[in-house]
């Protein structure tokens, strides 16, 4: 069963304008979500995603911290690119799963900037399926091209126990994001 979830998030304040202190203005942004309490309870397409997703983790080089985590993200053509984290010995030189399978993606297909869902799954150094949310680099690259096409690309993540949490939009997992 789907439950919904939502967080408050932090309060903005805007302090002065040309030395002039004004009273702060409180705003507040809101996040929906959706929790299922496993795999098999999502609806066939997204089960599919998170399925390739887990089988991914076997596909990921992480000899450095064991932790595998995959990626499978669908375009708008229903076809599904792939993408697991690859480490090196000069740690920042290696990649997360999240952009291993979008940067091959937009490489690949650059006439089909346009994707509808991205499932991601953990592995940890156990070898037990766990939670993998995107780190804020991801999330910063996937707001980039959720931008570009113009509507909702939504987040698929392994939690803990089997659960899983659907979030609607990248633009919900990074507010205010870096642009130019
Ligand atoms: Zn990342």
């Amino acid at each position: 069963m789907a439950k919904k979830y939502s967080a408050e998030w932090k309060k903005i304040r805007i302090f002065a304008i040309d030395n002039k202190t004004i009273l702060p203005m409180d705003k507040t942004l809101t996040i929906s979500y959706q929790e299922y309490s496993s795999v098999a309870d999502l609806p066939a397409a997204d089960r599919e995603l998170m399925e390739r997703a887990i089988e991914a983790t076997e596909s990921s080089y992480a000899p450095y911290s064991h932790f595998n985590v995959g990626a499978a993200l669908r375009l708008a053509d229903g076809t599904v690119v792939c993408g697991s984290n690859q480490e090196n010995v000069a740690y920042p030189s290696g990649l997360c799963a999240e952009r291993t399978a979008i940067f091959a993606a937009s490489a690949q297909r650059p006439d089909l900037r346009d994707y509808t869902a991205l499932a991601i799954a953990g592995r940890n150094p156990e070898g037990v399926l766990c939670e993998a949310s995107p780190c804020g680099a991801c999330r910063q690259v996937l707001a980039e091209y959720e931008a570009l096409q113009h509507h909702p690309l939504r987040v698929i993540c392994l939690l803990n126990e089997g659960r899983v949490r659907v979030i609607p939009s990248i633009a919900d997992l990074l507010p205010f994001s870096f642009a130019f």
